[in-house]
């Protein structure tokens, strides 16, 4: 059967980049085709009708041509412009940290419908107040259980006896998982996990964001396990996330300006 020359999707709108004059090349994340690239003519002009409904973090109705190389995107239609994360700096950052963590490990072209609705979920969480790092957390948890990198938080990595929630752990990234008191000392790169730590972990993990986000975790626990998550996707990635440390700049920024 012939491809069809035009087709439409709902997408997100995760990634853009400059082309010549006046266009972009966007990357989309939609529900049936994975990670798409479509190219924006035009968009960059003042009175470009396509551009509102084609910004970063949108979510929007795309009409699409094929091209050779390029798809082109030859309508949009804006479902939820998630106006909340786009008037705050510190959620905008939240957002643009979810989408390039999706951007990163999602294949092109390969259907995963629940890592898009996870996408969704995550942007309308945080549009609602509440706590955005216990989003996040939530977020990474499930986003690699979806990519096949859901970390071992029940018995040791190396050993496999059942973790003891009573003891301080260790979290290994690159055995993906946690380490029992006694393996760990036979690894280097390890980061010490606290009881409380594993628990949260745990529940995250295997809950439901209306379970998930009754969780009430102090700053010292919510440093604690954004440093954790952040050494198991920079190593499962090979690289620093740019988002990511860009909200460790804002957090400290608002350490030094709060009080406690
Ligand atoms: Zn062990």
């Amino acid at each position: 059967m012939p491809k069809l020359r035009t087709y439409q999707t709902e997408a997100i709108i995760i990634k853009k980049i400059k082309l010549g004059e006046a266009d972009r090349i966007l990357t989309l994340y939609t529900p049936h085709l994975g990670k798409i690239q479509g190219v924006a003519k035009g968009v960059r002009r003042p009175r470009s009708k396509l551009a509102g409904h084609l910004e970063l973090i949108t979510h929007s109705q795309v009409s699409l041509a094929r091209g050779r190389n390029l798809d082109t995107i030859t309508g949009s239609q804006t479902i939820d412009s998630f106006l909340p994360l786009k008037n705050d700096l510190w959620l905008t950052s939240c957002a643009l940290y979810v989408t390039e963590l999706i951007n990163q490990f999602a294949a092109e072209h390969v259907e995963n419908y629940p890592l898009f609705q996870l996408l969704l979920e995550i942007m309308h969480h945080l549009c609602q107040a509440g706590d955005n790092e216990l989003v996040l957390r939530y977020f990474e948890l499930h986003l690699l259980s979806e990519v096949g990198y859901r970390p071992q938080l029940q018995q040791c990595v190396s050993c496999r006896s059942p973790l003891k929630p009573v003891t301080t752990n260790a979290f290994s990234p690159t055995d993906g998982g946690v380490l029992c008191p006694k393996c760990r000392q036979r690894r280097s790169l390890t980061y010490p996990l606290s009881v409380n730590a594993l628990k949260v972990l745990r529940l995250l993990q295997s809950s439901n964001y209306d379970t998930a986000s009754k969780l009430k975790m102090n700053r010292e626990l919510s440093d604690e396990l954004d440093e954790v998550m952040s050494h198991y996707l920079e190593y499962l990635l090979d690289r620093e996330v740019k988002s990511a440390a860009w909200l460790d700049i804002l957090r400290e920024q608002a350490k030094q300006t709060a009080p406690g």
